[in-house]
């Protein structure tokens, strides 16, 4: 298996890819404010298992496409929005982010989780726009300085592994310089990190590392997320999640 395959097999037995939590899901969503219009649409980028996937669907009537590279988290999601009985909600879509099948215009709401920095969070947001209609929002989680400065390995760290990390008013600005204005902005939780996403990640080194016989790769990508992990619970109060929620206006 090729590392970013590792990287696949490590996240596809747990209920999230990213750090985040029903709650701020919950929090995001009601920021837009709850459609009940069964005409709604909402197209869910990278949505790895759909976590978040699910939540939307059970709290809005309207359809969710569901996108992502890689088919071994749709298959995932597929299996258990039929378990749900939400499957007439959600339709997955294997595509990639930055060349997406969608018409101008298409979606009331386009929503990423842990994943517009995979495009960056400019272009992503660039590209998306087209998508939504007049009026339509955005909602983005997307990793975020929380103070204006901070120790030099964190700092080194992140603008190694993600050049774009900012602090939430830099973000801001960029949304407003794009045609966006802000909706609401919050911050995640530590649970949303440690008990949502850690922990489970953890949970699965063991099995992992056997299922893929402590292969040097198999250990290489468990020690990557252990020092970040470490680096996590060193330094979590200069860093998180921001959830920027956003309304297209011109
Ligand atoms: N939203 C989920 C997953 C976040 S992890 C959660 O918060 O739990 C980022 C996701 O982006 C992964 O599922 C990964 O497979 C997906 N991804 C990676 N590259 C992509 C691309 N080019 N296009 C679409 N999805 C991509």
């Amino acid at each position: 298996m090729s590392e970013i395959e590792l990287i696949i097999d490590l996240h596809i037995d747990s209920r999230r890819q990213g750090p985040g939590s029903e709650k701020d899901t919950l929090n995001a969503l009601n920021l837009i404010g709850l459609s009940l219009d069964p005409e709604f649409k909402l197209a869910d980028i990278g949505c790895g298992s759909g976590g978040q996937t699910l939540t939307l669907a059970q709290n809005l009537n309207g359809h969710i496409t569901a996108v992502d590279l890689f088919p071994q988290f749709l298959d995932e999601l597929n299996e258990k929005s039929k378990k749900l009985g939400l499957e007439g909600k959600i339709k997955t879509l294997n595509a990639s982010m930055d060349n997406l099948p969608f018409k101008p215009g298409e979606f009331d709401a386009i929503w990423s989780e842990g994943s517009i920095y995979i495009m960056g969070f400019e272009k992503g947001i660039q590209y998306w726009k087209e998508f939504i209609k007049e009026g339509g929002h955005l909602a983005l989680s997307e990793i975020t300085w929380t103070t204006n400065s901070r120790p030099q390995e964190i700092n080194d760290f992140w603008t190694r592994e993600y050049p774009e990390i900012d602090t939430s008013a830099n973000k801001i600005k960029i949304l407003e310089s794009n045609g966006f204005s802000l909706v609401g902005y919050f911050t995640l939780s530590e649970d949303s990190w440690i008990e949502n996403y850690y922990k489970p990640l953890e949970s699965q080194f063991g099995h992992f590392l056997k299922r893929n016989e402590n292969t040097d790769l198999a250990k290489k990508v468990v020690q990557d997320y252990r020092s970040e992990i470490e680096l996590y619970m060193k330094y979590k109060e200069y860093y998180s999640y921001g959830f920027y929620i956003a309304k297209k206006t011109e």
